[in-house]
Formats: C-alpha cells, sequence, structure tokens
C-alpha cells in the first residue's frame, strides 16, 4: 500500500505492507490524516522512530464493533494486563506503543493497525476534516482530568500554534478567561476572531497574574516565560515536548509554590462531543491539503511558520 514512512529520511512509498495483526486489532481504512508537531520532532530524530508516521486520523474500520464506520482511534496501544494498566493508567502502560510514535506503525497510509479498544465512532454532525482534530483536542481536554477548573480562571497560553488555539479554545470553553501570547500576526488575528484575547509575545509586560499558564511552545524558553507569568501557587502546565536537554533555575517553585503538570494525551469522548456541539472551531486552523505522494511537500509546508495544520487526504 502507499505509506508515508520516516526511517532516517522522509520517504513516500508505494511497497508498505501491514503488520499480523493481533486478536483485538482492527484494520482503519484512511480517509484523513493530520501532520503534528510531533511528526517534525519524530524526522529531527526524536524518540528514534523509524515507520510509517502519522496518528491523527478518521478512517473506516473493516472488521469488528464499528465495522463500516467512520472512527478516530487513540494513539496509546497498552497492555491492559500490567500493574499501571490495571491502575487505569493505559496511556502510561510501561509495555505501550504509540501509533505513529513508537513501535507501531502509524496512520499517513492508506490502512492503519488498531486495537479494537482504541477506536470511537464518529457522529455524522462531524466532518472528516473536522474528525482529523479529535486527537489533538483530546490532548487539550487532559488538562481539564488533570486540574480543578471552577471556571473564571485567569489562563495564559504560551504558544499560537495548533495546539495553543486548540487548548485556548478548549479552556475558554470550561469557563477560564483565556489569553495567548504567541509571536505570528497570522495566527493571532485567527484567535482573535474566535474572540480570544491575544497579545505578542514582544510586548509582553510580566505580570505574575495567571493562576495556570499552559506551555505549547515547544521551545525551551516556553517555561520561563511561563513563571514570569504565573501567580504564587499557581500551576504551570507542560503540553509541548522540547527534544533537547534544558537547564532552569528550580528555586522559583519551591519558594512562589509553583505546581509543575505535564500534560499528555486526553479524552477522545470528550474530545467528540465538544466537535458535536460545535464547541470547537477547526475549520480555520486548516491550512493545506495533500495526497500522500506529496509527502516532502506538506512537511515542508506543515514547518512554515504561517501554516497551522497540514492534512493528507488519503481517499
Ligand atoms: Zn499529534
Ligand atoms: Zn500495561
Amino acid at each position: 500500500m502507499r505509506a508515508v514512512v520516516f526511517e532516517g529520511t522522509l520517504q513516500f512509498r508505494h511497497d508498505v505492507e501491514l503488520r499480523p495483526l493481533d486478536q483485538d486489532d482492527v484494520i482503519v481504512d484512511v480517509i484523513k490524516a493530520g501532520i503534528c508537531e510531533t511528526d517534525l520532532q519524530l524526522c529531527q530524530g526524536y524518540m528514534g522512530f523509524s515507520g510509517t508516521l502519522g496518528h491523527e486520523f478518521v478512517g473506516i474500520a473493516r472488521s469488528g464493533l464499528f465495522a463500516g464506520q467512520r472512527v478516530a482511534g487513540e494513539i496509546n496501544c497498552a497492555c491492559h494486563a500490567c500493574e499501571i494498566c490495571q491502575r487505569q493508567l493505559p496511556n502510561h502502560c510501561p509495555h505501550r506503543t504509540v501509533i505513529g510514535i513508537a513501535g507501531h506503525d502509524g496512520a499517513f497510509a492508506e490502512s492503519v493497525v488498531v486495537p479494537e479498544k482504541n477506536l470511537h465512532a464518529i457522529p455524522d454532525e462531524i466532518s472528516d476534516g473536522e474528525a482529523v482534530f479529535v486527537e489533538p483536542i483530546a490532548a487539550a481536554c487532559r488538562i481539564a482530568e488533570q486540574i480543578h477548573l471552577a471556571g473564571g480562571e485567569v489562563v495564559t497560553v504560551l504558544g499560537d500554534g495548533r495546539l495553543g488555539n486548540l487548548c485556548a479554545q478548549v479552556l475558554r470553553h470550561q469557563g477560564c478567561r483565556v489569553r495567548v501570547v504567541g509571536k505570528h500576526e497570522y495566527k493571532l488575528n485567527l484567535l482573535e476572531q474566535l474572540q480570544i484575547s491575544t497579545i505578542r509575545l514582544d510586548k509582553l509586560q510580566p505580570q505574575r497574574d495567571s493562576d495556570i499558564v499552559v506551555d505549547c511552545t515547544g521551545s525551551p524558553t516556553g517555561l520561563t516565560t511561563a513563571l514570569r507569568l504565573v501567580r504564587p501557587c499557581g500551576t504551570i502546565i507542560l503540553k509541548t515536548t522540547v527534544a533537547a536537554d534544558q537547564s532552569i533555575h528550580m528555586a522559583p517553585f519551591v519558594i512562589d509554590e509553583i505546581k509543575l503538570i505535564g500534560s499528555r494525551c486526553g479524552p477522545f469522548a470528550v474530545a467528540i462531543e465538544l466537535l458535536r456541539n460545535h464547541a470547537i472551531s477547526v475549520e480555520p486552523l486548516l491550512t493545506a491539503t495533500y495526497p500522500l505522494e506529496e509527502a516532502i511537500v506538506a512537511f515542508g509546508h506543515a514547518v512554515r511558520k504561517d501554516a497551522l495544520k497540514v492534512v493528507f487526504n488519503v481517499r
């Protein structure tokens, strides 16, 4: 089948084969799949990944409970037997593979193998183009699982990219008072059009008035900026990984009793409901679509500063 593979270099190939199925696996015929920051990082050697890329997708299940239906798939494939899984933390299963990220071929392909437990049906009200955003919206929804939001919290989101935009929309929907700090006029305007207030990074006055700062910059400087904005006893949430080591002065965390929370994958069912209710607007984030054959051009586009979501049209 056709697939976009990373093996030291990014390649489009015609001759990729699906791996043999395990008992609970379902083949999903991919309709669309989105390129995300993690894919760009994997191409820089992050996680030492080699194989078919892609973890944000919508497709049609060939068999099982969802046969013939449109589905999106959670990306962590857990063993469901170990102690961590039994503590209901399958996303942290030490034996897990992660679709398109670690030890598991991804969805930039005609088909992808997904455990049936990971699948969620996509309701008719949600278009294919919107369904590609279920995975990153779920990641944004993870924040509300990790900290109690009463509504009215002052939240600063650092980063005006794909994930920053979705975190801002989700937290606004939760009743938080959200502003986004970014560098890109076009992306900030887009947020303003969604009635989310924004400020350019170079105009930012360090004022420690945020109850919560969400770092979606993917940059080593994000955490330092967050420390200048979070109030004493406030919370910093790290949404993006930085591949390189970084050093930071830890004393402020103690002196000001700042909570630091790492945050990764989240609840698909909640994300699907938000999309179904039109609580989140994703159309403005769609930058361009490409066929799998144009993978190199598509990745080149996704890297550009003015790009938000670049999507592969697979069928
Ligand atoms: Zn992603
Ligand atoms: Zn496990």
